[in-house]
């Protein structure tokens, strides 16, 4: 799916954030939803998606949301930072599939690294157990609700 297209509300976490499919939360209010990444690049990794905006990719989100969401973004990473103590925290994001997008509602990916750890290669990695996203989702929470 190139950078242009429509938004299909069908998407794996349209899904999510309408309840229809499980995750693992780690934050949410009235502008962002927080979970789990199911497929981890590193213990920790977790997903900060948009609420409002129908938004396949970070240039469709509409000007006013930026902020608010980036916020989000960034509470998020010190929540995680917080709650897991990593050496270094790796944010990134993708815009269409060519540049590696696989799932199109926007999502920034908020990983937590530790030195001599490299991190798991993107779309490669197997499907982490759930009882561990569970508690590391309450453990992200609990630093997020602290702050
Ligand atoms: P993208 O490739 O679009 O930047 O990232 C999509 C991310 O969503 C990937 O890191 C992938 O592991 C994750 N993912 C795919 N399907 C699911 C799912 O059903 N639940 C959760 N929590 N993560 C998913």
């Amino acid at each position: 799916m190139s950078l242009h297209g429509d938004y299909d509300a069908g998407n794996i976490f349209a899904k999510i954030l309408r309840g229809e499919a499980p995750c693992f939360k780690a934050f949410e209010d009235e502008v962002a939803l927080a979970f789990m990444d199911l497929f981890p690049v590193a213990k920790g990794h977790t997903l900060v998606i948009p609420k409002r905006a129908a938004a396949r990719n970070f240039l469709e989100l509409p000007d006013a949301e930026v902020g608010p969401y980036m916020q989000r973004v960034q509470r998020v990473a010190k929540g995680v930072a917080r709650a897991l103590e990593p050496d270094g925290v790796t944010i990134f994001q993708f815009n269409g599939a060519p540049a590696g997008q696989t799932v199109f509602h926007l999502h920034f990916h908020v990983v937590p690294r530790w030195e001599g750890e490299p991190m798991g290669q993107h779309g490669k990695t197997p499907m982490a157990d759930k009882a561990d996203l569970e508690a590391l989702a309450a453990k992200i929470s609990a630093a997020i609700t602290a702050s």
